[in-house]
């Protein structure tokens, strides 16, 4: 039986093992680390659950279609719901409000707020699901790295009204084009951060961000984001695919033009195929005979992040499942982590609290606080001074905009910073996301999913394209099952 390896249990690496499994391929996924899910991963500790990672869950059925392809029916044991909040939002000057998933709600509740007419947001919302419907096929579904790509209908339509899609604007003009007042546009340009952007950079083209989660939906998992991790990899399970945990690959072989297996500590494992959902700078360093051209190299990253996972021992009914306190200086915010890569003094704060719909996840009374800023990569900076400051800046935005001193209502800690981040998931320099989305050609800047001069070499995950965050490492894992051949016909 054709044998395939999958590096690295992200879940770019379960969508592919279930996919290869799926073609006819016994797989095996060799992960270094004693847990399985990389990123998407959770932390338990003195009664409170925490997710560890990602919080925010669109695009659903790209978890669901991989149940569907397998046979299975995905409401036999994956559970989740659509949120009717997708974030409430606290501006510095005391403004809040509550961004509802309907459209319709969202631009009444945008008109209260802020005085935004809603026609603007309306306007910009089918503008961001036209921006989806142009450019999804072929710069998320599809290799942008083949030519075939470019002849398919979508190609050319995205081709033929290249002018719609706000290439050539950033991702700031083009919202302020659209909206009439400033806490508007500084809601909007948040989404660049949803693939660690920054929105005075980033190509307007990002706008299609908003249309998943007001248009399509933001969803949660029943148990938390952690169940998408559970239940994939026991239907991976369920097809036949191998996990070894606490199995780091140390080198990907190769004999001439084709690649040839694995090393482990204590033995070499022949493989036909070998996907590494690895970071794809740590992956070249593994990879016998090649290395990863400058060009990638010199990438700028996406941001990385800094949590502090707090137990909380009350309750706020004034916070959502997510929330939002911005930043007074968006713009000094962004240029602190992207040109000086700084911690900035006011940064923006995001409090995910998964007990809000998961009573389970914190003992009676209490709350589980996921309290995350961005941070820049990691280019060695003094972390543990940036960790005391952040701490202070965080608890007195907290107090500015809930009026309470969080610190003696903290009963349980723990942090993760850049450098854990790079340690636990290899993600160089501690990038949620693998390169940032700064540049006018980034759709066209990343890794391709496969290695055009070595057979049977493949690439998923976050720091390849299309990008990162789960619908995209999930697109990387079709993508790839889509370029490798039913086993006995591999080239
Ligand atoms: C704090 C945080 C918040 C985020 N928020 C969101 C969000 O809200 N929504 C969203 O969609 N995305 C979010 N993301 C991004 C998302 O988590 C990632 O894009 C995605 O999970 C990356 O998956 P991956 O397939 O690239 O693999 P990773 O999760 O990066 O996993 C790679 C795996 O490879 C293993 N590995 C490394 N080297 C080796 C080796 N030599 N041998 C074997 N195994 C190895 C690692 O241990 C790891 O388990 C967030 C990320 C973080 C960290």
């Amino acid at each position: 039986m054709a044998n395939a390896i999958v590096v690295g249990s992200g879940i770019g690496g379960l969508g592919v093992a279930i996919r290869l499994a799926a073609k006819g391929y016994q797989v095996d996924v060799f992960e270094a680390s004693d847990r399985l899910g990389g990123k998407l991963n959770e932390l338990r500790m003195e009664g409170f659950r925490f997710d560890a990672g990602p919080s925010l869950f669109t695009l659903p059925g790209s978890v669901d279609e991989l149940f569907a392809l397998c046979g299975e029916d995905p409401r036999q044991h994956f559970h989740y719901q659509k949120l009717e909040v997708v974030c409430q939002y606290f501006y510095d000057d005391g403004t809040r409000l509550s961004a509802f998933q309907a459209p319709e709600r969202f631009a009444a509740e945008l008109e209260r707020a802020l005085g935004e007419p809603r026609a603007n947001v309306l306007k910009f919302l089918r503008h961001s699901q036209e921006l989806f419907e142009l450019t999804s096929e072929l710069f998320i579904f599809s290799s942008v790295h083949k030519l075939s790509s470019f002849m398919s209908k979508n190609a050319l339509k995205a081709g033929m009204h290249f002018g719609k899609i706000d290439a050539f604007k950033t991702m700031d003009e083009a919202n302020r084009k659209f909206f009439s007042k400033p806490k508007t546009v500084q809601l909007f340009n948040r989404y660049a951060t949803y693939n660690g952007s920054n929105p005075f950079k980033a190509p307007g083209t990002l706008n299609v961000i908003p249309h998943l989660e007001h248009n399509v939906g933001g969803f949660f998992p029943r148990g938390g984001m952690y169940d998408i991790t559970r239940v994939l990899v026991a239907l991976a399970e369920r097809q036949g695919v191998r996990f070894h945990a606490s199995t780091p690959v140390r080198q990907i072989r190769t004999q001439g033009q084709r690649v040839a297996g694995v090393r482990l500590d204590d033995r070499f494992v022949p493989a036909d195929l070998v996907v590494s959902d690895v970071d794809i700078v740590p992956t070249y360093q593994m990879l016998e005979g090649h290395s990863l051209p400058q060009q990638f190299l010199k990438q700028e990253r996406s941001t990385s992040a800094l949590i502090f996972y707090w137990g909380v021992n009350r309750q706020f009914p004034e916070l959502e499942l997510h929330n939002i306190l911005f930043s007074n200086n968006y713009e000094r915010e962004f240029e602190a982590l992207f040109d000086d890569k700084k911690l900035y003094h006011d940064p923006t704060v995001y409090i995910f609290i998964s007990a809000k719909l998961v009573p389970a996840d914190a003992p009676e009374g209490c709350e589980n606080w996921f309290t995350m800023i961005n941070v820049p990569e990691n280019v060695g900076q003094d972390w543990d001074s940036i960790i005391r400051n952040a701490r202070l800046y965080i608890l007195r935005k907290i107090k500015k905009a809930l009026g309470v001193d969080l610190t003696g209502h903290i009963v349980a800690e723990d942090i993760l910073d850049p450098r854990l981040i790079e340690k636990r998931t290899s993600s160089y320099h501690g990038s949620l996301y693998g390169p940032s989305s700064n540049s006018k050609f980034s759709a066209f800047n990343r890794h391709a999913n496969f290695k055009s001069d070595l057979a049977g070499m493949y690439f998923t995950g976050g720091s390849v394209h299309p990008g990162g965050g789960i619908p995209l490492c999930l697109s990387s894992a079709k993508i790839v099952a889509s370029l490798v051949d039913p086993p006995g016909r591999q080239g």
